[in-house]
């Protein structure tokens, strides 16, 4: 008879944005008519902006003849637009080759495929609070995880001491969903770790074209070293609007071997067997968001984004509420007031002023008696939230 992966049966119950919306749906139907402020889950509210449309409609207007139309895309991405990211990369002073560029369709698909790459005796070490699809892609995977938690006093950025023996190295910055971001030497360190250890780190910069701060870095691949031990996820969900698009691209050096195999190589044959590439329509989107004129318009997308937070965390100073982030990243993480528990946060935000945001807790148990905002909400919610919470906690 067939066995299920019984890891499975090894999550946790509910996912935590999943439990969002359960209480909000419940809240919703006990109030009909009532309007949420979503200030929650980190998805976008602008829609693509113009370079992007104009060549989704050009792609959809080649496929309609016989003599532009596409068929199959190479698996691992179509040259134009892996020539296009290393482009963006060498503007950066980050030197890949194109065939180091593999396109994807988005983060999350890439986070759980990607550990195909590794024994499943690996063990993950994974820096909390984290995005909770790192330890849930382990956990299905059947691979032993450590937490490492950080807090206020590391300023959520935990450096590699004393730590377990781990193979995997998961790391977001900017961190979802601190809103922290590694310096050049704090991620030097792990980067000198991971070389020493002969450990991989999967590095998640899905929010790098948030940094603005010109001495942060947005790549692992600026550290010197990172070639030789770190995997690059990204994503144009929130860079260029692509949440329901989907497109978004991983980084897998030449230089990365261990135990004399290639992971790039490894990579290409995975991406070969277990997919048929991502679609043409999108690929060309995706190149419009890497032309000068797709930069300045995604630019001033998170323009937009950047001055929510600015309102959000206004409103924090006036209530004397702690809070990290919003400067670099699209995420506020705030301390709940008067000693309240993440998920008491919560429910006592969405009764009191109908504002929903994140709990802290469900991004790993460090998280308790936090919370989190995005920024990602349209300015006129943003607004009202705000004035919201200064009426209630000021
Ligand atoms: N990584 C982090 C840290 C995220 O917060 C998210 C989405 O919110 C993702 C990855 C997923 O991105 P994608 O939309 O490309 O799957």
């Amino acid at each position: 008879m067939m066995k299920p992966n019984v890891n499975y049966a090894a999550l946790k119950d509910s996912y935590l944005f999943a439990g969002i919306a359960k209480k909000t749906q419940a809240y919703l139907e006990e109030n009909p008519g009532k309007r949420l402020y979503r200030m929650g889950i980190g998805d976008v509210s602008l829609p693509l902006c113009p370079a992007v449309i104009d060549a989704l409609h050009k792609a959809v207007d080649e496929q309609a003849k016989a003599e532009t139309f596409h068929g199959y895309m190479p698996e691992c991405g179509a040259p134009f637009l892996r020539e296009a990211i290393a482009k963006h990369y060498a503007e950066r002073n980050v030197r890949l080759q194109p065939d180091e560029v593999f396109v994807s369709s988005g983060a999350s698909d890439e986070l759980g495929d990607i550990l195909d790459l590794f024994d499943k005796k690996n063990a993950a070490l994974v820096l909390e609070p984290a995005y909770p699809a790192y330890v849930d892609a382990s956990v299905i995977a059947g691979r032993q995880i450590f937490h490492l938690p950080a807090g206020r006093e590391n300023g959520f950025l935990p450096s590699p001491e004393n730590l377990p023996a781990a193979d995997l190295i998961y790391i977001c910055s900017p961190n979802s969903p601190t809103g922290a971001v590694y310096t050049k030497a704090g991620l030097q360190a792990w980067v000198d770790h991971a070389n020493a250890t002969g450990a991989v780190i999967l590095f998640d910069a899905a929010y790098e074209a948030y940094i603005e701060d010109p001495a942060l870095p947005h790549s692992i691949f600026e550290l010197d070293g990172a070639k030789t031990c770190a995997i690059e996820i990204c994503s144009l969900s929130k860079t260029a609007g692509f949440t329901g698009t989907r497109l978004g691209y991983t980084v897998v050096p030449q230089a990365l071997e261990r135990e004399g195999m290639s992971l790039n190589a490894m990579w290409v044959r995975n991406r070969t067997t277990k997919t048929n590439g991502v679609s043409y329509l999108l690929q060309r989107g995706g190149a419009a968001v890497f032309t000068p004129e797709g930069q300045a318009q995604v630019k001033s997308q998170i323009a937009v984004y950047k001055r929510n937070a600015k309102v959000l965390t206004d409103a924090l100073d006036d209530c004397g509420i702690w809070y990290t982030g919003g400067k670099n990243a699209p995420y506020i993480w705030l301390n709940c007031p008067n000693g309240m528990g993440s998920w008491e946060f919560f429910d006592y935000l969405l009764h009191e002023i109908r504002v929903v945001g994140t709990p802290g807790e469900g991004f790993g148990k460090c998280g308790e008696g936090f919370f989190r905002f995005s920024t990602f909400a349209s300015p006129e919610d943003t607004v009202e939230a705000a004035n919201r919470l200064r009426k209630l906690l000021k």
